[in-house]
């Protein structure tokens, strides 16, 4: 059953269960009050012939010493006619009847229990209305006598009965009204829950982007708003999934595509080497190219063994005075002739792995290098920054197409493919870099101008020292 069908279900049973027992005991509050007022007026009334027939004995000639029965008859008859609708009964010592009116049908159960100083009273339903009795002794003339009164309530009994038969068809008008109500009001409280089924089935789906609608500021508002917070991260979790599976899927295609091409070299010299007899000359070239080919793969499966270490690294960050880096490599390219390099750095102590640092660094002097003429100037440059120290490599040489900047830090990505691999490039060296950077909390950021050179830089974790001297190289 829907929870709405649910809300409006109970609430119209606890509805009906309030109407049912508050009308009830209202009419009924109503016609106790009436009852009792009217029970009052009997008693009162009671009262008043009681005193009423003893002062008329007391007016009686006295010519008996005793009350007779007839001058009680007498009496008792002026009595009754002196009020409209009145009725009464009295009955000697013996509890023998003196004087009935007519339509006195009470019982005389109220009259056997009637003792002198009492007065008594019961509601009696002797045909099909309702009447007061009440019972009293009388003393009148040494005479004990008992006087009886029926007072008619049935308009009492009658409007409990009209109260009852109103209120139920009030009752009926208003519970359908609120049912009507609750109806809307249940739909409109479930709102938020139907929203919610819907985003859930649409995520089933696959449409992971699919967020709810927040309808309220309730506790089902705060949900809605934590499930898109959860969709969300869900959808990124799966897009990076995703990107993970495709990333991987273009790392074996391009894996597979770079052994293929220095295997069919390698087996094409091999083959011409075992099947003809080649003069000297064209037999060193062939026994070279598969000896280049074979250090080309060489040094591409270390560099991807060094690429799955990287990944799989928890790096040793020590503190290191970023001089030992540009010492390094003023050391490793102080005999290349063909290039022009300038180092200049402001000293500190960066947080890092030193031998990592060194081979992020030597990979991209040597893509600057491979990237510029013969002669052309790379530069290198460290300095503080608020967010860190800065690494940088300039280069003046091809520069990097825009759309490809992005790229080049993948495996296997070579901007010009024969131009990398004719300078023993397998496009692992940035894919290499980047881990390794990751390891330090770090990313490479590249600046390129086509034709004019490129920049790459990257920051490490300043280490403060006090009394730093700034240094110039
Ligand atoms: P490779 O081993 O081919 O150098 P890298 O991952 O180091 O592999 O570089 C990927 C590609 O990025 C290179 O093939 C080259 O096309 C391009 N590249 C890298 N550095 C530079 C640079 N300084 N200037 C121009 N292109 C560069």
């Amino acid at each position: 059953m829907k929870i709405s069908y649910k809300i409006l279900l109970c609430s119209i049973m606890i509805m009906a269960a309030a109407f049912g027992f508050g009308g009830y005991f209202f009419v009924n509050f109503v016609f106790e009050t009436s009852l009792e007022r009217e029970i009052g007026q009997a008693m009162d009334e009671s009262s008043i012939l009681r005193f009423a027939f003893e002062t008329a004995a007391l007016n009686v000639p006295s010519k008996y010493v005793v009350l007779q029965d007839n001058t009680i008859g007498e009496i008792g008859s002026k009595l009754e006619n002196s009020g409209e609708g009145r009725m009464l009964r009295i009955s000697d010592e013996s509890r023998g009847v003196l004087y009935v009116s007519e339509g006195f049908a009470a019982g005389t159960d109220l009259l056997q229990g009637i003792e002198a100083q009492t007065r008594l009273y019961q509601v009696i339903h002797p045909d099909d209305r309702y009447y007061v009795q009440t019972g009293t002794v009388l003393n009148a003339m040494d005479r004990l006598l008992y006087l009886e009164t029926m007072k008619d309530v049935t308009g009492v009994f009658e409007e409990r009965r009209q109260g009852f038969s109103v209120y139920r068809r009030v009752t009926l008008i208003m519970l359908g009204c609120s049912s009507v109500a609750m109806l809307f009001i249940s739909f409109w409280i479930t709102r938020p829950i139907r929203i919610l089924t819907k985003a859930a089935r649409k995520m089933t789906e696959g449409d992971y982007s699919y967020r709810a609608e927040q309808v309220s500021r309730d506790e089902m508002g705060q949900l809605t708003c934590d499930f898109n917070t959860m969709s969300g991260a869900l959808e990124t979790n799966i897009r990076e999934l995703e990107n993970e599976v495709r990333a991987r899927e273009d790392f074996i295609a391009a894996f597979s595509h770079e052994l293929k091409t220095p295997l069919t070299a390698i087996i094409g010299y091999a083959d011409l080497l075992r099947s003809r007899k080649l003069d000297e000359e064209k037999q060193f070239l062939s026994s070279n190219y598969i000896y280049t080919e074979g250090k080309r793969l060489e040094a591409m499966s270390l560099r991807l063994l060094d690429i799955i270490v990287a990944k799989r690294y928890e790096i040793d960050a020590q503190r290191t005075e970023v001089g030992l880096f540009f010492d390094y490599l003023r050391d490793m390219y102080v005999e290349r002739e063909d290039m022009k390099f300038s180092c200049e750095y402001q000293g500190g102590f960066v947080r890092a792995e030193v031998d990592l640092i060194k081979t992020v660094l030597l990979n991209l002097v040597d893509n600057a290098c491979k990237a510029s003429e013969p002669g052309q100037l790379v530069e290198i440059f460290g300095e503080r920054r608020e967010q860190g120290y800065l690494f940088s490599v300039r280069d003046y040489g091809t520069g990097i197409p825009e759309e490809e900047r992005r790229k080049i830090t993948e495996a296997f990505y070579m901007v010009d493919k024969s131009r990398s691999r004719s300078k023993n490039g397998a496009g692992l060296g940035l894919a290499l870099c980047t881990e390794i950077l990751k390891l330090h909390g770090s990313e490479l950021s590249i600046e390129s101008t086509l034709g004019e050179g490129s920049s790459f830089s990257f920051l490490l974790p300043y280490e403060e020292e006090n009394n730093l001297e700034e240094e110039g190289h």
